[in-house]
Parts: structure tokens; sequence; C-alpha cells
């Protein structure tokens, strides 16, 4: 892990905002489910819906991996594609604080494929993770499709943690290292065969802070979300929905990737989170011998301040475009 100076900084004023058609979409499918059932707690707009049945809060994500937006089959073979699958679903069961239990799998795919050896895969990364695939479907198409439905539950004593939840004061705490996926893309492009490099593994078979994220939800942490689209594009998320500002202070970088590829990079899965009790999170991280998550910045009242070092920036990430 390393982290940035700030003299490197002067890209951020140059950034484009994040008005991406994607997001402008789904601020529509978040006025769409205003209608709410009395089940639904949480409905469309976070890392995770969640119902509320008994004393039980079941907690459900989808997420699908398409053969050239999402993975390219010169580097990634079939285990991989499992593995990324199941970890990028779990990823946002994680960042809910919930404990990852079903996975239903959709596939569509070319006649080349080993369905076979693509299943198994899948049905062993989950159990690996404590879940278990009760169903899904198939189809035949011409590029590979892989889609999961991802199901938690936890105990309704525990609040999920929500975009919104952040208050400001908070620090910004970061789970790992950033920017291991994109510098790790880089360098598969550049040569297909390397794949068993720290990077190459963080962009091929990125793990899930389920555990993380269960723990942290229980010591008290109201707001998270996990790295998907970049770190500063997933802070705006948090920003937005929390009507907080964000002042960072400090990164922490993937060995050998850049500040761009943490900032912007995606696909790393770490939790960013906030809470107004970092002491109390690294101690519950330590003793539970995980990895001791870093203070990045701060919220502030003012939900306008976008600053990294003393800088402002304009977030940007990945977005799809339609
Ligand atoms: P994440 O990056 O955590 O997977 P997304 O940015 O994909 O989250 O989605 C944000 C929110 O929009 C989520 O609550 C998700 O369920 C919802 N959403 C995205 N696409 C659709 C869709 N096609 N229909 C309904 N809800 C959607
Ligand atoms: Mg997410």
């Amino acid at each position: 892990m390393r982290h940035y100076p700030i003299f490197e900084l002067s890209f951020l004023s140059v950034s484009p905002p994040i008005n991406a058609p994607e997001f402008e979409i789904i601020s529509k499918l978040i006025d769409l489910s205003k209608n709410l059932d009395p089940n639904l707690k949480i409905p469309i707009g976070d890392d995770a819906a969640v119902l509320h049945f008994g004393d039980t809060f079941i907690v459900i994500s989808t997420d699908a991996l398409v053969q050239d937006v999402h993975f390219d089959l010169n580097y990634f073979d079939l285990n991989d594609i499992a593995h990324k699958a199941v970890g990028v679903n779990a990823s946002d069961i994680a960042a809910m604080g919930a404990e990852l239990k079903y996975l239903l799998v959709t596939i569509a795919s070319p006649k080349s494929v080993q369905l076979a050896q693509l299943l198994s895969s899948l049905k062993q990364y989950a159990l690996d993770l404590g879940a278990t695939l009760i169903g899904g479907d198939l189809s035949s198409s011409e590029k590979l499709m892989i889609s999961i439905t991802a199901i938690g539950t936890m105990p309704n004593n525990t609040d999920p943690m929500l975009r919104s939840g952040a208050v400001a004061g908070d620090s910004i705490m970061v789970s790992g290292p950033l920017g291991g996926s994109n510098f790790g893309l880089r360098c598969l492009r550049a040569n297909p065969s390397a794949k068993n490099t720290a990077q190459a593994l963080a962009h091929l078979r990125p793990s899930a802070q389920l555990e993380l994220g269960r723990l942290i939800a229980r010591a008290g942490v109201r707001c998270a979300i996990d790295v998907s689209d970049g770190m500063l594009a997933d802070l705006e998320h948090i920003a937005l929905a929390s009507q907080v500002g964000i002042e960072l202070q400090d990164v922490p970088i993937f060995s050998g990737a850049t500040i761009e590829d943490a900032l912007f990079g995606g696909e790393d899965y770490q939790l960013i989170f906030t809470t107004n009790n970092p002491k109390h999170i690294l101690e519950a991280c330590a003793n539970a011998h995980l990895f001791s998550p870093t203070i990045v910045g701060v919220c502030t009242s003012n939900p306008e301040t976008r600053t990294l070092g003393e800088k402002r920036y304009t977030p940007r990430g990945y977005t799809h475009d339609f």
C-alpha cells in the first residue's frame, strides 16, 4: 500500500462530472420505487434492496458480467469468471452488512463455453463463501453473460449500512488499498498470460469484504458502499444520498498502481464507510484479526465540499454509456 503525494493531483479539476446516462436512468428508477410495500425497508437506490420479515432482514442484489464489457476471454478463464461473478455480487451484500446465503445464477452462453465447468466453479466459489446455489436459468447467446442474484440475511437488531447514512463530522474509511484492479487490467491487456500477479488477481478474482461488512455493521457503522465504479464515483453516491461534503486527505494505493487507478479505476470491491468512532472500528478489526481499514478523510456539513488534499475535485469513474 502507498499513499499519493498531493503535488500530483493537478488533473483533478479537469475531470468530467458524474452526470452519466446510467445514473440518470437509475434516478428515474428510484422515483418509480416510491410506492412502498410494507415489507420493503430499503428500495432501489442502495447496494441492495432490504426486505423485512419477522426478525430478519432479507438483503437482495443483482449484478451481471458481460463478455467484452466486464471480462475478456483472452485472459479470463471460466474459473476466473465464476470467481469474479460471485465476488462482485457478494460485495453488494457485504456493503449492506449482511451475511451471504443464497445465489441464483443466469447464464447466456455460446456453444463453445463448457457450461458444466462454469456451473461447477460457480457452485464451488459460492460454497467457499458459505452460500448455496439455489437456482437460475440458461440461454444460448452469441456472447457469454452471467447474471447473479445474491440473497443475504441480517438480524433486524442490526441496521443495514446505507449510502444515506453518513453524518457531517464522520470519518471516511476504506477497507484496503485501491487501484489494484485497474492496474491489473492494464497489465493483463499488455501480457494476457501474466495472471498470477497480485494486481492481475485483483482484477480477475476480487474478494468481497463479507466479514468486515458484518463486523462494522454490528459495531454501529450506518453508511457504506462497495467500490465498483471507482472511489470518487462511489463516494459521490454517499455524498449525494447523505447530503454531506467530502474532504479527503489520504488514499491507500495498491502497490504499483497509480493515483488515477485508485481514485477512478473501480472494480476494487473494497468497502468505503463512515463512522463517528474510527478508533472503535479499528479496535474491532484488530480484535477480529481483520485487515485494518484506513481513515481517508471526513464528511463535512457543506454538501458542496469536494476536496482531496487542498484541491477541489470533480468526481468521475466508470459508467456505462446508453
Ligand atoms: P451497484 O454498483 O452497487 O451494483 P448500481 O449502480 O448498479 O449499484 O445500481 C444502483 C441502484 O439501482 C441499485 O439499487 C440497483 O438495484 C438499481 N438498479 C440498477 N439497474 C436497475 C434496473 N434495471 N432495474 C431496477 N433497478 C435497477
Ligand atoms: Mg455496490
